[in-house]
């Protein structure tokens, strides 16, 4: 296509991966369990056969043989001869995802690190946008700007997302964690997102003004801020706003019960999988 490739490296520092498998828990869990290590973070997730594991890091702070030995030995599989696979990721996008008579879709339309699994659902939407987009404009190039910008907004809309995981970061054990949290490359959006966080302003209403609401929701941003410990000052709280969080708070023991009630709807996850 031509196209210019416009890498995130500054922003999302992971350009490697390894991928090993685990022997599967007979009780299969339902979920998958993200856990961070020093230079990245490990995915774990259970499937009929086996756990998927693997390791997302920098190269920029760990060789593929350490990181290797790490996740091996949090796996507890140091010395299993489980082969483990070696990724390079190239993260980033193109300037345009329709260019001339091409449409870019999946890696060739660029890629983010896997850590909220939105790649496949990102290539549902390109071919739902752009068949709109494409009808719409009568099976011309009418649309293709807009649809452009659409995209490249969603594109980054994830990344600042994703960014903003690091960003938030509180560990002190490694270099890796703390140049994420210092690091100053953030994307105006994102810096306005935390502005209005600190602010105690609207999110809702900066997602809509920022047009990036899309894939990450209000509650999506709260969830992560609010889960990993940041808040606005104390002082900067209306007595409402305490009002509020106090109230928050003791909600805690009947959302655990809320839960806990509606799992007995569920099957186990084994019997879900292998009832087709
Ligand atoms: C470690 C990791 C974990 C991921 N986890 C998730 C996740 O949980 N959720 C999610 O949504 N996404 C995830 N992704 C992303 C997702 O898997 C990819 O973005 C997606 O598979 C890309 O699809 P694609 O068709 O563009 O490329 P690919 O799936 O790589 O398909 C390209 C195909 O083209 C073939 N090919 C290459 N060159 C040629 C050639 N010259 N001639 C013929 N054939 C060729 C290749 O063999 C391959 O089959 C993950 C990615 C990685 C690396």
């Amino acid at each position: 296509m031509k196209v210019r490739f416009l890498p995130f490296a500054e922003n999302l520092f992971n350009d490697s991966a390894i991928a090993v498998p685990t022997e599967i828990d007979p009780n299969l869990p339902s979920e998958t369990i993200s856990t961070a290590l020093s230079n990245g973070w490990v995915w774990k997730i259970p499937l009929t056969n086996r756990f998927g594991n693997g390791y997302v890091y920098s190269s920029q702070y760990t060789t593929p043989d350490e990181a290797e030995t790490e996740l091996r030995t949090h796996l507890g599989i140091l010395e299993s001869d489980a082969e483990a696979r070696h990724l390079k990721m190239k993260v980033g996008r193109t300037e345009q995802t329709w260019c001339n008579n091409c449409v870019a879709i999946g890696l060739s339309q660029g890629f983010i690190e896997p850590f909220e699994a939105t790649a496949l659902q990102f290539v549902y939407s390109t071919i739902d946008e752009f068949s709109t987009a494409f009808e719409e404009g009568d099976f011309t190039n009418q649309y293709q700007e807009d649809f452009n910008d659409r995209m490249n907004k969603n594109f980054e809309g994830i990344r600042d997302y994703i960014v903003l995981h690091y960003k938030a970061n509180s560990r002190i054990d490694t270099q890796y964690w703390i140049d994420n949290r210092e690091n100053q490359n953030l994307s105006d959006n994102l810096k306005e997102m935390l502005n209005v966080w600190y602010g105690i302003e609207d999110l809702e209403a900066a997602l809509t003004r920022l047009n990036i609401g899309q894939y990450y929701s209000q509650r999506s941003w709260t969830c992560l801020l609010a889960g990993v410990g940041i808040f606005p000052r104390q002082e900067n709280l209306s007595v409402a706003d305490e009002a509020n969080r106090l109230a928050a708070q003791s909600d805690l023991d009947y959302v655990d019960k809320f839960i806990a009630g509606c799992s007995l709807n569920f099957q186990p996850h084994a019997r879900v999988l292998v009832s087709d």
